[in-house]
């Protein structure tokens, strides 16, 4: 089975074509973070109008890749939500026509839905098994009891993880986007500044990220009034611990409490390399198996897409013409959707 995947939610125009769910056959990402680097974030319509100038050319290159043409293609996937919502848009019409000129199934695809999948180009996944998703937009803990059914048992309750790290990124005046540069920066300084960490409830496995930021930047707007100096080096390295030690440890109680086969991290900052440290510690004597994703497979891409977009191929989840952009598309819902679409 091939699968086009289109992806188009947020600041990466990608294309790619996936072999059996498992198998990039070509992956093709071209980025816009030049474009939004002097807006310090990712500017709605200046996305939109970068996916409508790259789509075209993304398309021609993913074909020439793989050496396929769209005929060969046994469904085109696309996302449909959640994100920007003019971005989404491009992706979805630009799919829609592509389906219907070369008579081929349409089929939409939630963009975590990728995120997650895109560790069964990795590893054929076991169920049950947990993702821990940290993306931009998203911290989730979510059990998978079979292909394509998601349960959220936990999920942040105001910032993403993604969004944090940014957040504190920019009081830090480090570049758009800030997350891998406070993860460079947090290398190179001492865990020294003791910030909160939001437990919550007994038992919860929900997240809470704004108190910290809260912390961070009240820490340095302090050591600004009282003419103290702090190593932007240490506030990265004391965020980061207060991050990741939250993540790690629900991840691993949740693991424990539900018994899955397999842990699996998806999402923008699965590419942190403090969080990827402190979960192979965590499971390095756990029973299940923890996959993350390279590199490149965590941030967006469309490969995720196709790879997500295969199962619902195969469960008979089809589209009809009417598939629209939808920005705000519930993970759960998505999951348990009627296969007569
Ligand atoms: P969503 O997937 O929730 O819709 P998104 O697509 O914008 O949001 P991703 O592309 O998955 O998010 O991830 C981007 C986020 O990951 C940004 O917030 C970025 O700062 C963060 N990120 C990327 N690399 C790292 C890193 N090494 N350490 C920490 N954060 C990182
Ligand atoms: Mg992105
Ligand atoms: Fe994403």
């Amino acid at each position: 089975v091939y699968i086009l995947g289109i992806e188009t939610s947020c600041d990466e125009t990608a294309a790619a074509i996936v072999k059996n769910g498992t198998e990039i056959v070509s992956n093709v990402v071209a980025s816009q973070i030049e474009s939004h680097k002097r807006f310090g974030g990712v500017v709605p319509e200046v996305a939109s109008r970068h996916h409508v100038e790259q789509i075209t050319m993304v398309l021609e290159e993913t074909f020439q890749q793989a050496d396929m043409t769209a005929e060969e293609m046994d469904a085109i996937t696309v996302t449909e939500g959640p994100g920007l919502v003019g971005a989404l848009l491009v992706g979805v019409n630009t799919a829609k026509a592509l389906a219907f000129a070369k008579h081929k199934p349409l089929i939409g695809v939630h963009h975590i839905a990728g995120h997650i999948y895109a560790n069964r180009l990795v590893k054929e996944f076991h169920f049950p098994l947990l993702a821990l998703v940290v993306s931009g937009g998203h911290t989730e803990l979510i059990v998978m009891h079979e292909h394509g059914s998601f349960e959220v048992i936990g999920e942040t309750r105001d910032d993403a993880a993604g969004e944090a790290y940014d957040k504190v990124a920019r009081t830090l005046k480090l570049p758009y986007p800030g997350g891998p540069q406070m993860d460079r920066l947090a290398a190179e300084g001492a865990a020294n500044i003791d910030f909160p960490k939001a437990w919550l409830e007994e038992g919860s496995y929900d997240f809470s990220f704004s108190g910290l930021k809260s912390s961070v930047i009240n820490t340095l707007h302090n050591a600004v009034q009282r003419k103290e100096t702090l190593k932007d080096a240490d506030v990265a390295a004391s965020f980061q611990a207060s991050v990741v030690e939250v993540l790690s440890e629900k991840t691993y109680r949740a693991a424990q409490q539900y018994d899955v086969k397999q842990v699996i991290v998806a999402g923008g900052v699965a590419a942190n390399k403090g969080l990827r440290t402190a979960l192979n510690n965590k499971f390095d004597d756990a029973k299940q198996e923890l996959l993350i994703p390279p590199l490149e497979l965590c941030t967006d891409n469309a490969a995720m897409i196709a790879a997500a977009g295969t199962v619902a191929y195969q469960q008979g989840h089809r589209a009809g013409w009417d598939l629209n952009a939808n920005p705000s598309l519930d993970l759960e819902r998505y999951g348990n959707r009627g296969s007569a679409r």
